[in-house]
């Protein structure tokens, strides 16, 4: 069995490699739920449908947000009827999006995601981090925002001095699942707004402490691959680099994947980090994504 924590962008590339090679029963994927909200009267949970999306082999890999070939005719028109949307959500996107916010009526998230899930023919287990709501705010030099106003609104531009995120509970099944895992893999997924979310809930780094646990950092040189994780981990402290990526979670990391264009790193992850695996890790084709899943994978 391996578990995997996910985002958005990062991870789901990588969970394009893994499904090549896992049998999709033995794959549970953990995904971050910080920034669900409701948008336009429908529940939006980015990160869990770019993973469903993802499985499903429907995922728009231009974006890594919505279906790929989805057409924006509601959209389009809610603008003509001057109610924009912040989110530009495609039509079947939104199909996806309405069925989760009626089944919600009457089911947890986890639930919801569950009838979604076998709806679309996936094997391997998605579970939301959480069933509870939760709040993300992102600090900066023009005012404290929401997570989707800083990234969309206003293009992740603003300075980043703090971000804030409020406590939830785990969503049962995510201890066992890490605990039943023969490795844990934690893709290259923001580690500010992504990943520290998962490893905040109780429970967690407790129980990886106790798995093997390996992490690929998307951080390559001094500056993530793409989106506001620098600006992030900058705002929170952090080395800009994969030995930030690796200090913030040595007390339970067995293995770092890091690229190869920082193989420089080596000797300081070394000395943290019991083993350093150094290959591409820019995802840009399948057979990227492959690669980089196998060696992940014959690491355990
Ligand atoms: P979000 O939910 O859309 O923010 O997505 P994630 O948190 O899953 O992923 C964002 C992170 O993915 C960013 O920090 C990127 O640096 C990283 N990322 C995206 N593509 C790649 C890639 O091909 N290789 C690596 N190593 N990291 C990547």
């Amino acid at each position: 069995m391996i578990t995997v924590l996910s985002g958005g962008t990062g991870t789901p590339k990588l969970l394009q490699g893994i499904k090549e090679i896992v049998n999709p029963e033995d794959l549970t994927i953990i995904v971050n739920t910080l920034e669900n909200d409701y948008f336009a009267g429908v529940y939006v949970s980015a990160d869990i449908d770019t993973v469903l999306y993802t499985m499903a082999d429907m995922i728009n890999e231009e974006t890594w947000y919505g279906v790929k070939g989805d057409t924006f005719i509601t959209h389009e028109r809610l603008e003509e009827l001057s109610c924009p949307e912040l989110l530009r959500i495609g039509d079947i996107d939104r199909a996806t999006k309405i069925q989760k916010t009626l089944l919600m009526q009457k089911h947890s998230l986890q639930e919801s995601v569950d009838i979604q899930s076998r709806h679309m023919g996936i094997a391997s287990k998605i579970i939301p981090m959480s069933n509870e709501n939760s709040e993300i705010k992102i600090v900066t030099d023009i005012g404290e925002l929401d997570f989707h106003d800083f990234l969309i609104k206003h293009q992740s531009e603003p300075e980043v001095l703090d971000v804030k995120f409020s406590k939830v509970k785990p969503a049962e099944g995510i201890i066992d699942a890490i605990r039943n895992s023969d490795a844990v893999i934690i893709g290259p997924s923001n580690p500010i707004t992504s990943i520290l979310p998962i490893l905040s809930l109780e429970g967690v780094k407790e129980a990886l402490k106790e798995t093997q646990v390996i992490a690929v950092s998307p951080i390559i040189g001094n500056d993530s691959v793409s989106g506001p994780a620098a600006k992030f981990m900058k705002a929170m402290g952090i080395e800009v680099s994969s030995l930030g990526v690796a200090k913030l979670y040595k007390d339970f990391l067995d293995v770092i994947v890091i690229d190869s264009q920082d193989e420089n790193m080596k000797d300081a992850l070394g000395e943290i980090i019991n083993k350093v695996i150094i290959t591409n890790t820019i995802m840009n084709s399948s057979d990227t994504k492959f690669s980089l899943a196998k060696k992940i994978l014959d690491g355990i």
